[in-house]
């Protein structure tokens, strides 16, 4: 989405609207998160002396393998991003000026009038993704052992693990049997 600075009245412009993740080489190219729907966009854009704000939030779903059963799950994907478009020569005053503020906002730097959304929003949709999808947040995983998936019941090994106590009593019984 290209939006014309002067698309952007004096009270914000607000725009809601569907990418459709073919447009993104990136997102098609993408292993561990599979596209069930287009990405739904909203932006709210405000003018501030020389930049602009823009406040997004993405939504959208996808399949990815879960890191701990490594089971496929669809994993609904949303983020809430703040971002300053500014003017290059100004922003690079701007940052000198304010270096630590700065930090908590992701600046933008652009040349002329029209801002583009295409780099914002992957970079957003990337950094939303998690980094140890779980399919669960209870999920039990795979057994160490036996590779096993404990969310569908446990496994032999586990009736083998004995308590450290009795291991010793265990252990006492075989040298005495000696
Ligand atoms: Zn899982
Ligand atoms: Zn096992």
């Amino acid at each position: 989405m290209r939006i014309h600075l002067k698309e952007i009245p004096e009270n914000g412009l607000t725009l809601e609207f569907e990418e459709n993740v073919k447009h993104y080489p990136i997102f098609t190219e993408m292993k561990e998160f599979k596209f069930l729907d287009p990405l739904t966009v909203e932006l709210q854009l405000r003018r501030a002396d020389q930049s602009i704000e823009m406040k997004g939030r993405l939504k959208t779903r996808g399949i990815m393998t879960c890191s701990r059963c490594l089971k496929p799950f669809v994993q609904p994907l949303k983020s809430d991003f703040r971002l300053i478009y500014a003017n290059r020569p100004q922003s690079i005053y701007h940052t000198r000026e304010t270096e630590l503020s700065a930090e908590d906002v992701e600046l933008i730097l652009f040349d002329g009038e029209i801002i583009d959304t295409y780099q914002a929003i992957y970079e957003e949709t990337l950094a939303a993704l998690p980094s140890k999808p779980l399919c669960h947040p209870d999920c039990k995983g795979l057994c160490p052992r036996c590779g096993k998936d404990l969310n569908r019941g446990a496994c032999q090994c586990k009736n083998e693990e004995v308590d450290p106590r009795l291991a010793v009593l265990k252990q006492f019984k075989v040298v005495r049997n000696r």
